[in-house]
Order: structure tokens, then sequence, then C-alpha cells
């Protein structure tokens, strides 16, 4: 059945008319027997005189009966319950309005030809009584069907008047017949229109209402109305299942059941709600959650007033929509937001937000709090050497040291690469902080495991403090910032504590770097020349070049200050040049017997240019490429980057010499060499000074370096020699080379010729006997003060100038101390080196042992220390 109404859909077509039709059909068999009646009556009754004399009657009637014979045994098939509508609806309408404007006009006719030819009397009654009968009985049949109805009336009509034979009449049946007609189509139209209308509203509401229940179905969303009192008259059933109910069980509940109230500061939404239901204001998307047992499940609803006709309030009416998927991935949205995915540990942006609220509290008081700032020592080199999957775990278990470290005092930060943050609200005690530091650096000292590796790191630490005195964030990350650039400068390993005067510090690297930028220019800067003696001969096989910088005509200025500025700010690059081109020069007036090493830093290292600038400086100066020595420190030669083995190769290829600088102070394997193109290995000062102390373990090591660096058939340069018993160690041990203060400092070029031309190349060890006196081992707890903290250490040994003392973590040579002996017995001192958490001072003035340590033998102090030859 075509549900759809087209515009000039003719009458049949409405199924509503044609099943209207088919009962007028099914009852006409009512009608044929009043007409039937009609006929009798007409014929045998009292009778019409003449009836069947006059076929205009007999024969005209008859024929209307006919139709309604036909009509009604149409009528009577179409009951039986196996037919459905007919199959050409067109032609069956059409016959059966035929039938009935036939049958009743022929009936009409009949009836009326000779109705008032009776001559009056009571038989006029009775044939009227019987005409207006049958009419009624046809017309109570026709009338369920208007237009067959009208049909009906029209033929009763025009039959009378054909019947009556009266022209007057007749034109007044035909002008009713177009009446009628006009009539019929209008009503037709009218009915085919509000029935379209009708239909239409009616698939439109279902079209609607489908759509609302195959949307709740999806569970996509679900709509909900209440009435005046606040109270449920609708719910999609999906919700009610979800809250695991029937809708009709929630049906005049509260609406504000199935919202579960929430206690905490991310309530304002559900007040809102409140607030909207009560004010009778419409409210929309207002996340908020549901009330269902023993999980988490997000809405966002939305949900307006209604009203009737008078503007009367009748309750809500709304929708609402799940939001606990979207809820969930903004959560891990806001966890990738706020964490470091590697370490778990909170991110750069988080940190600093948690500093941000430790800084102030609720009401925006500020609030006492502490900063430290981290970073990894050497960090980068092991990333590179060992690959970034071992980086990547060394990180990690930093991160969890780290984290049990701070406990709940406080929250770890990780900021990138091997940079980390440490806010510790409420503690600005510097001895509290100091521990922490301390623990910290302890911690991450020790070897870390990694895949059957072990792993060393080192520390350094910057804090700052605010003692609730409303420091904005940003200046104690800056003040932490500079304290970390301090420890860093200090020699690594070490914490230290922000002081007003690093900002001049860094104010005075920023002038060091602009002065050096015009230094070159200026010529300020100078080569010196330390002599490189051959142990077995006390020849000088050559000289290291170091660079000066007179800076104006004031203070000279320690490349070990200056170089790194220069690194940093690239300027080593111009400057190296420089001393590349100033040593070539320099081997020419030497003459072809001396080797000179220079410095390269990693900077350098990492320029294309610089075979390009080595080989032009060698062949400009007319010498043999091996009379110039490369000096590499150990951090370069870790990494093992493609780029760096090439360019290893390519140094090789320019036939300079290669020495690696500083060895023992980084943590290559020494199995490494092996793989190295290594001309030469420097060993650092820290393992040669003191070497001779037969406490110190730094002999055994000197040696496995020297026999590493024989099967190599590498030389060996001890660096630092100053005491004739640390010459005397090396000389045993097999060094091939000695350079230190014993066979000259660094010296200016015109005095390195004077020194090889006066000797004949040979040079003498000149120095003290011993670096120290005999002293005790004792074991005894101290307190040491430093800058302003407290710190407590052991002392291990001391003799009347100085004393070694543990548990302070790589102090930088030249830190002054205050030890506390005792309440009155307080010695100024002096570190002289460090390593690891060992510090040697020197007192300022000499003392007297058992004063210092107590009840023990007096060791036999001397005045002064040896000095040999
Ligand atoms: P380095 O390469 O290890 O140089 C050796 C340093 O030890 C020099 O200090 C030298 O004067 C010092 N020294 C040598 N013998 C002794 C000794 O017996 N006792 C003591 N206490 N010290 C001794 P200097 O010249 O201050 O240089 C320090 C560092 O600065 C150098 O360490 C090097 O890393 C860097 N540097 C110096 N000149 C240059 C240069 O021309 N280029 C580059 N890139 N770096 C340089
Ligand atoms: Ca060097
Ligand atoms: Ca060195």
């Amino acid at each position: 059945m075509a549900s759809e109404t087209s515009p000039d859909e003719s009458l049949f077509d409405s199924p509503e008319f044609v099943t209207r039709l088919t009962r007028v059909a099914q009852l006409w068999h009512y009608v044929l027997v009043s007409r039937v009646l009609v006929y009798f009556a007409c014929a045998f009754f009292p009778g019409l005189p003449g009836f069947f004399d006059r076929p205009s009657q007999w024969l005209v009637l008859g024929l209307g009966i006919g139709c309604d014979l036909v009509l009604t045994v149409i009528g009577q098939l179409s009951r039986s319950p196996h037919r459905g509508l007919p199959e050409r609806i067109g032609l069956w309408c059409t016959t059966v309005m035929g039938l009935i404007a036939l049958g009743t006009m022929l009936t009409s006719v009949a009836m009326f030809v000779n109705g008032g030819g009776m001559g009056g009397g009571p038989y006029v009654d009775a044939f009227s009584a019987i005409r207006v009968g049958t009419v009624l009985v046809a017309a109570s049949a026709v009338a369920i069907a208007r237009p067959a109805f009208f049909t009906f009336a029209g033929a009763t009509a025009l039959g009378g008047a054909i019947g009556k034979a009266s022209v007057p009449f007749a034109l007044a049946a035909m002008i009713f017949l177009l009446l009628l007609i006009v009539m019929v189509r209008e009503d037709v139209r009218h009915q085919n229109r509000t029935r379209r209308a009708k239909r239409k509203a009616a698939s439109e509401q279902q079209r609607a209402l489908n759509l609302v229940r195959d949307f709740e179905r999806a569970g996509r969303g679900w709509f909900w109305e209440t009435d005046r009192h606040g109270q449920l008259v609708y719910i999609s059933q999906t919700v009610a299942a979800k809250l695991g109910r029937s809708a009709s069980s929630l049906i005049g509940k509260p609406f504000t059941d199935i919202i579960r109230k929430r206690i905490g500061n991310d309530e304002s939404e559900e007040r809102t709600l409140g607030f909207s239901l009560s004010s009778r204001t419409p409210f929309k998307e207002l996340t908020v959650q549901a009330a269902v047992q023993g999980e988490e499940r997000w809405w966002s609803i939305s949900g307006h007033p209604i009203s009737n006709e008078l503007g009367n309030f009748q309750g809500f009416r709304g929708s609402g929509t799940d939001l606990t998927e979207k809820k969930k991935s903004e959560r891990e949205i806001n966890q990738l937001a706020r964490y470091d995915v590697l370490t778990g540990l909170a991110n750069r942006l988080h940190i600093t937000d948690l500093l941000e609220r430790a800084l102030r509290n609720h009401i925006g008081q500020p609030q006492p709090c502490a900063l430290l700032l981290m970073d990894l020592d050497r960090f980068k080199a092991v990333n590179d050497t060992l690959g970034h999957p071992v980086g990547d775990q060394l990180l990690q278990q930093v991160a969890a040291r780290l984290t049990q470290i701070i406990g709940d005092k406080g929250q770890v930060g990780r900021l990138g690469g091997d940079e980390f943050q440490i806010v510790l609200p409420q503690i600005t005690q510097p001895d509290k902080l100091a521990n922490i530091a301390n623990s910290i650096i302890l911690s991450l000292a020790k070897p870390f495991a990694i895949e059957g590796e072990q792993v060393r790191v080192g520390s350094s630490i910057g804090i700052s403090v605010s003692e609730g005195a409303g420091v904005p964030s940003s200046a104690l990350v800056r003040n932490a910032d500079l304290a970390l650039y301090a420890a860093k400068d200090a020699g690594r390993g070490v914490y230290r504590f922000y002081a007003d005067a690093m900002h001049d510090q860094a104010s005075e690297r920023k002038a060091i770097e602009d002065a050096l930028r015009d230094a070159l220019a200026k010529d300020e800067l100078r080569l010196v020349y330390q002599p490189i003696v051959d142990v077995a001969s006390e020849r000088v096989s050559g000289f290291e070049a170091l660079i000066r910088w007179q800076r104006g005509n004031a203070e000279m200025i320690s490349p070990s200050k200056f170089i790194p500025i220069a690194e940093e700010s690239n300027l080593i690059v111009p400057i190296g040049e420089w001393i590349i081109r100033s040593a070539c020069d320099a081997i020419v007036k030497l003459g072809p017997d001396y080797r000179v090493a220079v410095n390269v830093s990693p900077r350098q290292f990492a320029n294309e240019k610089l075979p390009a600038t080595i080989m032009g400086a060698v062949s400009a100066a007319g010498i043999r490429p091996e009379q110039l020595e490369l000096e590499i420190t150990e951090g370069i030669f870790l990494d093992e980057s493609p780029e760096n083995l090439e360019m290893f190769q390519r140094l090789k290829r320019t036939g300079v010499r290669l020495a690696l600088d500083d060895f023992g102070t980084g943590y290559s394997a020494l199995g490494y060499l092996k793989k190295a193109p290594f001309d030469k290995i420097k060993i650092d000062q820290s393992f040669v000074r003191g070497a001779a102390d037969p406490s110190s373990m730094n002999a055994a090591i000197i040696s496995s370096i020297v026999g590493l660096a024989a099967a190599l058939k590498m030389e060996t340069t001890a660096e630092g020699v100053e005491t004739h018993d640390d010459l005397e160690l090396i000389r045993g041990l097999g060094c091939s080379h000695v350079q230190g203060y014993i066979y000259g400092k660094p010296m200016a070029l015109t005095d390195a010729l004077d020194l090889i031309r006066s000797g004949g190349g040979r040079v003498s060890a000149e120095g003290y006997k011993s670096a120290r006196e005999p002293r005790r081992l004792t074991f005894r707890t101290i307190h040491v003060e430093s800058g302003g903290y407290r710190y407590e250490a052991i002392i291990r040994n001391v003799s009347t100038r100085g004393a070694l003392i543990e548990g302070l973590w790589n102090v930088p040579e030249g830190t002054s101390f205050r030890l506390e002996f005792g309440p009155d017995l307080i010695v100024d001192a002096q570190a002289r080196w460090s390593e690891q958490n060992r510090v040697g001072v020197q007192f300022a003035q000499a003392v007297e042992i058992a004063a210092l340590i107590g009840n023990v033998a007096p060791a036999p102090v001397r005045a002064r220390i040896d000095r040999a030859a």
C-alpha cells in the first residue's frame, strides 16, 4: 500500500475511499431488497394501474434492480476473505460507482415517472413513503463513501426529473447535477488534501519517533523529561539500563537522582544544573557524573523548560550524551601532557605548575619552598657510546632513585634530556637541603646496571630557596640554574646553593665572552710551551702549547675559565685555528727534532674544516705533519658516532699525531683504546699527583694503563709530575714521557728555545722531594663549614699541614673551609685536590696533630716540606 500521496492522485487511489466503497457494495443487498419491494408494491400489492403497460416503469425499474443485483454480487464477492482488494481498482471503483448511479437513476426515473398520476389519496402517501424509504435505505448505504453519496444524490435527482419528464424540473435537475459535480470535485480535492496532510503528519511523527528510537538504541544519546516537580516522566530505556534500572522504575523519581553528587573542586557544573532546574532556565552541555554504582560514567546533559499553551511551566525536557570515553581519552591526553613518557615523572609543564602551586597556598599567600635543579654529568657520552636505549634505561633508573630519595618530601620532574627539577615545598633549612642534595649525588654516583653493563654517571645540583617572601617561580628557576652552573663550574659532582654573587658570575661570563671576541684582533692571546720529557733519556721530545690570555692590561685569565666560554660561543673555532698556525710556526723555530702538541676541544673536533685547517697550517709552515700532535680529550673519543670515527680517520690521514688527553678522568674503558688510532696516552694529573703515596691506588692504575699502551705501541705521558717521589714512581712504572713542573712550567717560546739550547736538548728534574709529610690515620667525624653551610665529614688522615677529608663530594680546588675539630679548635684550610668524596686540604698554618685529634702519639713535626736537591 502506498503511504506516500502524490498531489494528482485520483480518488480511486485512496485506499480509504476504496475500502468505504467496498463497504457500500457489501451493504447493497439491502438497497436491492428495498427496491425489489418498490417493484412489488408497484406491480402487485395495491399496484399501480397499468404498471406492466408502461415499460418506462416496469422495464426501467427492472433494469435498475438488475444494476442493484450486479452490485450486490460484486459486494458479496468482495466479502470473501481470500480476496484482497480488486486488482484493477480503478475499473472496479468505476463499475461500482456506475452501478450505484445507474441503478439509482433508473429506479428514480421509474418511481417518479407516474408518481403524480395516481390522483392523490392514501396511495400517493404510501408510494411516497416507500419511495422515501427506498431512497433513505440507499442513502444510508452510500453515506459510507461520500462520493458515492453525491453520485447517489445526483442520480436520484436526475432520475426523478427525467421520470417526471418535466422540462423545468429536468433543467433544475441538470443545474443541480452541475452543482453536484462541482461540489464532488471540491469535496474530493478537499478530502485528498486533508488526507494527505494527515498522512504526512502521521508519517513525520512516525519518522521522528523512529529516529529517536534509533538514536536511543544506538546508545549515542538519550532523552528525558520531567514534570513541573522535577520528577521524571520520560527517560530513555538505554540510559535507564546503564543505571541498572528499568525506565519505568525511574519514572516519578527526581531527575537529580540519576546524577552523582560530588564533593570537591570539580562540582561547579553540578551547581549550574541545580541552579538551572530551580530557576527554570535552559542549560546546555553540562558535564555531570552518572549515579552508577561502582563505575565512573560521565554525561553531558542539556535541557530546557517546557510550558503549555497558556505559558505555564510544565517541566523540563532535554537530552544527554555519554562522555565517558571522551573523558577517558581526555585524561589520557592530560596524562601525556603532564607526565614524561620515558620516566613517568612530571614533565616540564607540570613541574613548573607544581612549583607555582608550592610557592603560594590556596589563598595566594607566599609559602617557603626550595628548588633543586639536577643535571647528569657525562650523560651525553653514555648516550652516544652505549646507545640511546641504554641512555633511556639510565634515565629511568635515575628517575627511580630520585623518586625514592625525595619520597613525599617533594616532587621530581624531568625537564628534558638529562635535566631534572625537584620541588621541595616547606623546606628551606640549608642543612636539610644539603643532606638531600648529598644523598642524590651519592646515590647517582653508584653504578647503574644496564644490560649487564655497569654504567657510571655523576650529577651536579643547583639549589635555590624561597623563604616565603613571594619570589616568583621564574626567579627561583633562574637562581637554581645559576647555582647549577656554578656546581658544574666547580668541577661537577657537587651541589651549590644560589648566591647573589652568581648573578655577577653570569654577567662576568658574558663580559668574558664579549672581551674574548676581540682578544684575537687585539693580539691578547699567546701560547706558552711546556716541555714534555722522555723519561729514560731526560731529553725534551717536544712541548705542549697552552694558551694564555692577558685581558687588556688587566689580569691573566686561566684557560680553564675562558676555554669553556669559547667553546660555548663557538669562538673556539677561530681561536683554535690561530693556535694551530702559531704552533706550526713554533715548530719551525724549534727545529725538526721537536714536536708541539695542541689541545683540540670538542667543538673544534666537530668542525668539518679541521683537517683542512691543519693541512693548510702544516704546509704553510713547511714542517713534517708528525711534528704536530693533537690532544683530544676522552669526551670526544667516547662518542662513537659515524661522523666522529670519520673525523678520526681524516685527521689520521693528514699525518699528524693524535694523543688522548686527560686519560682516566672520563669513563672510557681501557679496552676501548684498542679501537682508537692514538699515538699517545696522556695520564691525567689526578692519577699522577700523589701516586707515590702508599695509601693511594693510583700506582696500580697507572701501571695497567702503561701496560696496555705499550701493548698497543702507544706512548704514555704522565702529566703533572711535581715531585721527585712521583717522578721515581712514574719512571718505575714504565711511562715513556713526563710533563710537569718538575721539568718546567709552561713558558714563552723564547724561553723554550733557551731551554733546549742551554741543555743540548736535555733537562733535569727540579722540585720537592715529596708532596707531603708523614700523616696520621684517623677516623674522626668533624664539622666542616664552607660558603655559609655546615657539613659533616670524616678526617681520614692528618698531618701538621693538611688533612684528607672524606664525605665531601668533588670539592673544587681552592675552596675555603673552616674545620671544626672541637668547640675551640677551628682551623682554616683550603682544598688542594678532590676526588669523588675525598678532598685533600691544606691548613692555613701548621698545627699540632695531637691537639687536633687528641690522645695519639705525636707525629714528628717537621717545620717545612723537604726540598730535595
Ligand atoms: P691540559 O690540556 O690538561 O693542560 C695541562 C694543564 O696542566 C695546564 O694548565 C698546565 O699548565 C698544567 N700543568 C702542567 N704540569 C703541571 C704540574 O706539574 N702541576 C700542576 N699543578 N699543573 C700542571 P693550563 O695551561 O692552565 O690549562 C688548563 C687546561 O686548559 C688544559 O688542560 C686544557 O684543557 C685547556 N687549554 C689550555 N690551553 C688550551 C688550548 O690552547 N686549547 C684548548 N682547546 N684548550 C686549552
Ligand atoms: Ca692537554
Ligand atoms: Ca691533560
